[in-house]
């Protein structure tokens, strides 16, 4: 019998916020440890929470960026539960009236709806050491929002694909740096299967704390196969939770999987409830930058981009505002485009960061000078390495480089007569009928001449001068 998988995914994204949902201590990653700490995150008795604005205006923007609607009054519940990380015993919560409901992505023509996406505070950090474990709790109190799909998606492809499409919003909108190798960004990955054709769902089990994209892939795949093969043996899932361990590739169970009831949630008394008005959805609206699925089209549509390159330039927020602020410059984005995938690319590969530090207008001006084969198409990768590396202007990069091509017929002449000569048994093959030789001549006369001319020219001149030999 077929199988279909359903999935339902809950991504835990941290915000990026400089201090704490209900206190003021710093968020940052990797500082040493418990040293933003403070009664509040603490978790002492008698301290009090004060909501950060900030948090909800991330959790707003991120609800308005995936189509949801903005609750008007939002209230936090506490949910109780013990663990050492949680030394309140409960996380504030949102369960009853959660910021955001509704919304969704579409992917690849299917639209995974969103159920809600609530705002919460993250736990501190165990972390195991040889003999003993250490409790890091400079995480506790950061803000998260957690974005819960329907049970919509029916592969591990669609799984990843939609984490990457949530997480490309949330880095263009500044919400969360998305950095999943951090655990900026974690998914809980809830999967059953039905039997083929069939509208009932099975029962599901939930993977806690995914945290990448392979991982994702892997464990979804591996969990669907455990199910089917439970189901195939006439035995019967169980609603569990289970954890993906990452060495052997398997998914095991941590606990039976507990219901909203068990948590025992209940209105935080401490925390009065939010209050949104179209002026403050308004305000935020517009401050979004535009999202990328609309760029998309822009790209393709308007610029004629494939829809390939059009998703290379989208991968990363700089590298398209890069290449916007380019065309918006007047930049032919055909051209802009390839520049921007092939060498700056390479140059944001070899710098390991994350910028390109080049001016739009040097940009603009550095392609024009190459349409106009004032530069050669090296010279071009030349002008823009030069640029990107020591944060040159253009006119610096083509002088220092020397790139201007005087089409000099002397200059020409005299290398094609040595590169001829430097080669006699190549030219001697060429004589004979071997064409595939003239690809080495060029290249050599390419090398020497530097920008010095154009290719077609040495392309002429090199063909004239093997005749005439
Ligand atoms: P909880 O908060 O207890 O984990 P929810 O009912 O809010 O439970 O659902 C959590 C996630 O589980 C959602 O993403 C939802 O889409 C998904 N889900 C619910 N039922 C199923 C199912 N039968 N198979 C797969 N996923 C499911
Ligand atoms: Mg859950
Ligand atoms: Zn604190």
């Amino acid at each position: 019998m077929g199988y279909m998988p359903v999935i339902g995914l809950e991504i835990h994204a941290e915000l990026m916020t400089r201090t704490k949902v209900f206190c003021s201590c710093e968020t940052g990653f990797g500082s040493e440890r418990n040293s933003h700490v403070c009664p509040v995150c603490l978790g002492m008795p008698g301290a009090l929470p004060v909501l950060n604005q900030k948090a909800v205006e991330l959790a707003v923007s991120a609800g308005l960026l995936l189509g949801c609607e903005i609750t008007r009054t939002t209230r936090w519940d506490r949910k109780n539960y013990f663990y050492p990380d949680l030394t309140k015993a409960y996380q504030i919560s949102q369960l009853y009236a959660p910021l955001c409901l509704g919304g969704g992505l579409e992917i690849n023509g299917r639209f995974i709806r969103l159920n809600r996406i609530h705002l919460e505070e993250d736990a501190g950090k165990l972390v195991h050491e040889r003999n003993v474990s250490i409790l890091d709790y400079n995480r506790a109190g950061v803000p998260l929002i957690e974005i819960v799909t329907e049970p919509d998606i029916r592969s591990s492809d669609e799984a990843v694909e939609f984490v990457e499409r949530i997480r490309r919003n949330l880095v263009y909108g500044d919400i969360c740096d998305g950095k999943m190798e951090q655990g900026s960004l974690r998914v809980d990955a809830n999967i059953s299967v039905m039997p083929e054709g069939s509208d009932v769902y099975g029962t599901r089990s939930e993977i806690k704390n995914i945290n990448s994209f392979r991982f994702i892939k892997r464990a979804i795949e591996f969990e669907i196969e455990r199910q089917i093969g439970v189901l195939e043996n006439k035995g019967r899932v169980i609603q569990e939770t289970r954890r993906y361990d990452e060495a052997s590739g398997e998914t095991f169970s941590m606990r039976s999987k507990e219901d909203a009831h068990d948590y025992r949630y209940f209105p935080d008394p401490d925390i009065l409830p939010l209050f949104i008005s179209d002026e403050d959805i308004a305000a935020i609206r517009e401050k979004l930058p535009e999202p990328p699925h609309i760029r998309f089209l822009r790209y393709t549509d308007s610029y004629g981009l494939s829809a390939k390159d059009a998703e290379t330039i989208l991968s990363e927020r700089f590298t398209a505002d890069f290449f916007d602020a380019a065309v918006k410059n007047g930049a032919d984005p055909k051209a802009a485009s390839n520049a921007v995938r092939g060498e700056l690319l390479r140059c944001v590969r070899e710098s390991g960061g994350n910028e390109i530090p080049i001016g739009a207008e040097d940009f603009t001006k550095a392609l024009v000078l190459a349409a106009k084969n004032a530069i050669t198409q090296e010279g071009l990768k030349t002008a823009l390495s030069y640029m990107f590396f020591n944060r040159a202007d253009l006119d610096t990069a083509v002088k220092v480089n020397n790139l201007l091509v005087s089409e000099d017929a002397g200059l020409i002449g005299t290398v094609i007569s040595e590169v001829l000569a430097a080669s006699p048994d190549i030219v001697s093959k060429y004589k004979d009928g071997n064409q595939r030789v003239f690809s080495y001549l060029f290249g050599q006369c390419v090398k020497r001449l530097k920008g010095k001319a154009l290719p077609a020219t040495i392309d002429a001149e090199l063909k004239k001068g093997l005749s005439e030999l």
